[in-house]
């Protein structure tokens, strides 16, 4: 493996995940973070870490705390990357915030640090100016609870070295990722590339009154065999993420479809409480949804 030291800027939910997974795969890791106070948050976000693996994965007392004990935390960027191979960035999807970082990063760190975003929906072409190295800049994407959903999108733009995107290929293996490589440059990556529309096109049946909710996940997951259909995901995901997506795209497009959906959402459901899993009941009422039911997907 090209890279030893690797340094995660940003302790928030997703960096300070980064760091911990990175150090329980052996590497070495530096957390930065604005100042002493976000650091201490984050040493506490990690150290909340420790009782996921080992309920999650059966990581021994001894694992979970060596993995800890390999990482170091400082709010001075220039000792931050001293000696980082790699740098993932992890701070506030921010336009602004992500290009002051760069323009100063790309000041202080040695000329060999890679340095990768994990931006979930920036394009890297947007920040490669700003680096000073766009050849050696990427995006390395990962999901929410990264122990679990081991998922790394590698995203190139166009000027990023292909050694590079291998290297970072590579590191994501070692890390224990199931590594996605994009050879282009793609908003939303593969996964909501593939979602969103998917999901969008649902709703619209729906808004549209063409079907109900339990006839438009029947269809999918017996034509499919799929273990749920498209609104049995927008209860995982949220409908207030739902509704915030399709109020942007009636914004953006001034579609009266979408603007359709985003009322529906709204009115009944997000005023009704009916917010998705987390709360009990979205399109479907938990923990025993109707979906689940051994006769769902039976003919009556
Ligand atoms: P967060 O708000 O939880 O954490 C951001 C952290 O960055 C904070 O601890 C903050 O103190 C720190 N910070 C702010 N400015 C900084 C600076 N200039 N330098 C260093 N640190 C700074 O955010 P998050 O949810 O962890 O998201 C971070 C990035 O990860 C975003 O680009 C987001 O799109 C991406 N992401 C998030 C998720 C998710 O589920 N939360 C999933 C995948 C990707």
């Amino acid at each position: 493996m090209a890279y030893k030291q690797i340094t995660v800027a940003g302790g928030g939910v997703l960096g300070s995940q980064i760091a911990y997974q990175t150090a329980f795969k052996g590497f070495d890791v530096c957390v930065y973070e604005i100042d002493d106070k976000a650091l201490e948050r984050a040493k506490k976000r990690i150290m909340d870490l420790k009782p996921r693996y080992q309920k999650d994965l059966g990581a021994s007392e001894e694992e979970v705390h060596s993995a800890y004990d390999r990482i170091t935390f400082t709010s001075d960027l220039s000792k931050a990357v001293a000696e980082a191979d790699l740098l993932i960035e992890a701070i506030p999807e921010v336009v602004d915030i992500k290009t002051d970082f760069y323009t100063k990063l790309g000041k202080v760190a040695p000329a060999k640090t890679v340095f990768a975003t994990n931006s979930s929906t920036l394009l890297p072409s947007q920040f490669a100016d700003a680096t000073g190295r766009p050849e050696k800049f990427l995006a390395l994407h990962f999901a929410n609870e990264i122990w679990k959903n081991n998922t790394a999108e590698i995203m190139k733009h166009q000027g990023t070295d292909m050694n590079v995107f291998q290297e970072v290929i590579q590191f994501a293996k070692a890390i224990g990722m199931v590594a996605l490589p994009l050879y282009k440059e793609q908003p939303g990556y593969i996964l909501n590339s593939l979602l969103v529309p998917f999901l969008s096109a649902a709703q619209s049946l729906l808004a549209k009154e063409v079907a109900d909710v339990e006839t438009i996940d029947k269809t999918w997951m017996i034509a499919t065999g799929a273990p749920q259909g498209p609104f049995a995901i927008l209860d995982v995901v949220g409908l207030k993420t739902a509704f915030n997506i399709a109020l942007a795209q009636a914004e953006a497009t001034g579609d009266p479809e979408s603007k359709k959906v985003a009322d529906l959402l709204k009115t009944e459901y997000i005023d009704k409480g009916k917010r998705g899993k987390e709360t009990g009941e979205g399109f479907y009422t938990y923990p025993h949804p109707s979906f689940m039911h051994p006769d769902f997907l039976k003919s009556e």
